[in-house]
Parts: C-alpha cells; structure tokens; sequence
C-alpha cells in the first residue's frame, strides 16, 4: 500500500530513491538597468545546498528512505536581466553535475519564475527542459517557485509537479521547498504521475496590490488551501506572476495537480474564476499616491515612525537602487532640511560615494554627486553636502555603507545594492528607525518587521525599474489583452489546459 501523502508505506518497505535538488532563482526586471552577472548570484553545492532544506535534517517520515542529491543552486538579489553568459554558465553547471549524479528518480527544481535572462525567452521553461532533455522522461521533476513566478504553458508541461509560496509577503518559502519535494516522494511512491490542470489568466498585476494580507488576495490564497485539501488534490498554486518582465509569460496563472483530469480541471477553473472576478478589487496593501502626496501625510501625521515606501526602485523586486527621485524630494524640502523632523533615506547605492565618505572619516564634512550611475535613470545624480555620521566596512550585502547626515536627514549609501527590510539593518548603522520621525525605505509592501514598527505607512508611487504605474512602462511582448492594461474590459478564455 501507497499513501497519497508520501507516508511510509505500512508494510515498513522503503523505496531507496535518488532525489536532486537544483536551480537558479532570481527575479530580473526587463526595465532595470541593472544587469545581473554572476558576481551577483551566491552560488551553492554539497552540504551547503543540503542546508537550505531543512527538512532533509529533520528526516520526517515521509522522507524516509530518499536519498538527496545536491546539484547546484543560484539565487541572487532581485535585479536587471540577467546577461546570457551567466545564465549560460548556471544552466551547464546544473546540468552537468545532474548528468554526473547517476540515475536519478527525481529533481526537485528550486526556482523563483521572474527570471529575465537577455536573448532567451522563458528560461525557467529552458533550464527545465534541459534538464528533462538530459535525464530522459523517466525522471521526476516537481518545481518549487515563488508565487510572483511565471508559470507558462511550457513550463506547465515539461515539469511533473510545480508549487509555489501562498503568502506575500513571503513567510512560507521553507514550508514551500518542502511541500514541492513531499508531492515529489508522494508521487514517486505510488509509482505514477499526477494529472495536471493550467489556466493562464489574464491579469498583471504587481506585488503590492496582491498583498495576503488584504483582501483580495487574502480570499483568494485561502481558497487555493482549500483546493489544495480537497479529496483527489495533490497540490494547489495561484501564480500572480512578475509584472516588471516583458514575455508573453507575464501573467498570472493557476496550476492544480491530483488524480484525474476532471477533478483538477474543475478546481482549476474555479480558482481561475475567483482570480478573474476579484480583478477589480486588487488594490494596493496601504494608501498609495504620489511621493509628494505621501510626504505631505508623512509631514502631517501623529504617527511616528511614518513609512513611506519609495516602491519604483525597490532592490527587491528587481530596481537599480540608485534612483535620485525620492532623495532629491527630501532634500528640496525645507523643513526636512532645517531639521525639524528626523528623517531617514534608506538606501541609495553608490559606491564612490561611499569611498569619498570614508575617505573623510567619521564627523567630516563631505560633498559628493550622488546616486544615477547606472544610466538610464528617470532623476539626474543629487548634489549632496553633509556630514560623515557613520561607516561600515565590509557588509555582507551592501559591501562598505556610509551614513551621510543633511539637516535632519540621514542618507544611507552603500557600494552594492541593498535591502532594508530589517531593524538590524539600520541598526547596526547606529539608526533606530522606532525613534524617526519618517523612514522612507526602497521597497513594495512593508516586511513584517518593519510593518510591525511603522505607526503609519503609504507607499510612494515613485518612478523607477519597478514603477507600480505598469502602463508607464512601455512593455512591448506582453501576450495581451490584460487586465488592467487595455482601457476596456474584456471576458478570457479560462478553459483549463490539462495533462
Ligand atoms: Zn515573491
């Protein structure tokens, strides 16, 4: 006897199988101009990629008896697209080292699914169909991806299993891996594969405005729960997609696995369903408008802290990081600049900033063109003159960062490309974020730690490689219509495509 959910089978057998585990995950921006090179990914094998699954430590039971294979995985910080050489260079790696693995009975694929890699279309659906090329049919592949992947018809086809996170922001990534590589020992125990159903669904939409902790996306990821316990359901995925790409995969899309085609149509087309008719409610998490819009309730509010997310060049959905627009605000504003509120800008990258900074020193006055390096930016670089408040060498993501202070506000410079999504972050820069009057951070929504000290927050509609404003873009490949793109509604086509 098999169970459906992986466990032992009863009669204590256990089947010896050979799962890898591989892959590369980044979310690239087509409208970045940042370009994501091999420097940018933190590459791992062996016991180190061994490490990122927790569960092949904690050996539950229905793990029992699988041997785990590392390959090799690549994951950067969100950023420009990636160059070809390098995805050239990760995908031979991952292949090659699969190819030297010896039989193997699985793969578990550990992507993101917004990856945007320069002269190659969809290559989440190249990297796994290189890999089925390699390892012949025989072979089991269950993806594991972020929900903010692209999930197309190829890639749908090619991979056995696919998954993804059903939080944002993301508190699930760990409980994810796991679940992709439990459906994979599930289905490899019972010997057969699982029946697949895929809806493309025609919406684009970004990150901030599907937020699970508002409706109605809140709704939405509990029905895909609810899908997912259903009798006969191995798995159930809403993809909301990567909005900032520009293939005709970016959009959202539903994927539901289990034991017969009607079943999994059916679930499919209802999730497909509720997706299509919440598409008008999908606003963003906080109030948004213009930066000057926020700046003036920040200006005004009781509440301190006051959040204000500059949301265009948000490093971790995929912006440059040295956008000026949001800076060059604060600085032309008066008040800021007297110093009558505490202010802190976190974070422009810069790295010749930072070396004119520690080539002051602590307490020294400093004046530095700040920030537009990487061309093309939508604001020039910012003439900034101030104070030396801080330096720290050597971050392990930002590389040397500097605090220069203005007035009231301190401008947080780092050497490469860093996000601030924790109070330690500003912490070990001497800045307590709790005590400031407003922290305008690089980022969508707030993540939770940050949300969970901001007495007030509005997010920034700011220019940038991640506007939120979609149609400012200029996207050229989209597969359209989407909604909300075309000024008009429009009724799709959301007939499961079943395997
Ligand atoms: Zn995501």
């Amino acid at each position: 006897m098999r169970s459906r959910d992986g466990a032992e089978p009863a009669d204590g057998a256990i089947s010896p199988f050979r799962i890898a585990m591989g892959g590369i995950a980044i979310e690239a921006s087509a409208f970045s101009p940042h370009r994501s090179t091999l420097a940018d990914f933190t590459q791992r094998g062996g016991p180190e990629l061994i490490a990122r699954y927790p569960f092949i430590a904690d050996a539950p039971t229905w793990s029992r008896g699988v041997e785990w294979v590392p390959l090799h995985h690549a994951r950067a910080l969100p950023g420009g697209p990636v160059l070809a050489e390098a995805y050239a260079a990760l995908k031979s790696e991952i292949l090659e080292r699969a190819v030297a693995a010896g039989p193997l009975d699985g793969v578990l694929l550990d992507i993101h699914g917004a990856m945007t890699v320069i002269g190659c279309e969809d290559a989440e659906a190249d990297l796994a169909e290189a890999l089925r090329a390699a390892l012949g049919e025989g072979v089991m592949i269950s993806a594991s991806m972020d929900l903010h992947g692209n999930v197309s018809r190829r890639l749908a086809e090619v991979v056995d299993l696919l998954t993804c996170y059903r939080t944002a922001p993301h508190v699930d990534e760990e409980e994810t891996r796991e679940r992709a590589a439990r459906n994979l020992v599930a289905q490899l125990r019972q010997g057969e594969r699982a029946r697949k159903a895929w809806v493309s669904v025609p919406l684009l939409l970004p990150g901030e405005r599907t937020s699970t902790r508002v409706e109605p996306a809140k709704g939405l990821y509990a029905m895909v729960r609810e899908v997912a316990g259903h009798d006969g359901i191995l798995d159930a995925s809403f993809f909301v997609g990567y909005a900032w790409g520009d293939e005709a995969r970016c959009r959202a899309a539903v994927v539901v696995m289990g034991k017969d085609v009607e079943t999994v149509g059916a679930k499919a087309a209802r999730l497909a369903q509720a997706a299509w008719a919440a598409r008008h409610d999908f606003g963003f998490a906080a109030w948004a408008g213009s930066l000057d819009a926020c700046l003036e309730r920040a200006m005004v509010s009781a509440s301190r802290p006051f959040f204000i997310s500059d949301s265009g060049d948000n490093p971790t959905a995929g912006g440059a990081g040295d956008v000026t627009f949001s800076l060059a605000r604060l600085l032309a504003t008066p008040e800021l600049v007297r110093g009558t509120r505490r202010v802190v800008y976190a974070s422009m990258l810069d790295p010749e900033a930072v070396a004119a900074a520690a080539a002051a020193g602590v307490g020294a006055a400093v004046r530095v063109g700040l920030g537009a390096k990487l061309l093309p930016t939508p604001a020039p670089p910012v003439a900034l003159e101030g104070t030396v408040t801080c330096l720290r060498p050597n971050d392990p993501v930002g590389g040397d960062l500097a605090v220069i202070g203005v007035g009231g506000i301190e401008v947080i410079v780092t050497s490469r490309r860093k996000p601030y999504h924790k109070v330690a972050d500003f912490s070990e820069l001497g800045i307590d974020p709790r005590e400031r009057d407003i922290v305008v951070v690089k980022i969508g929504y707030l993540e939770p730690e940050l949300h969970a000290i901001a007495a007030d927050w509005c997010l920034a509609l700011t220019p940038g490689g991640v506007d939120q404003d979609l149609a400012r873009l200029g996207h050229r490949h989209l597969a359209r219509p989407l909604f909300p793109l075309e000024g008009a509604d429009f009724d799709p086509d959301l007939t499961p495509v079943c395997w």
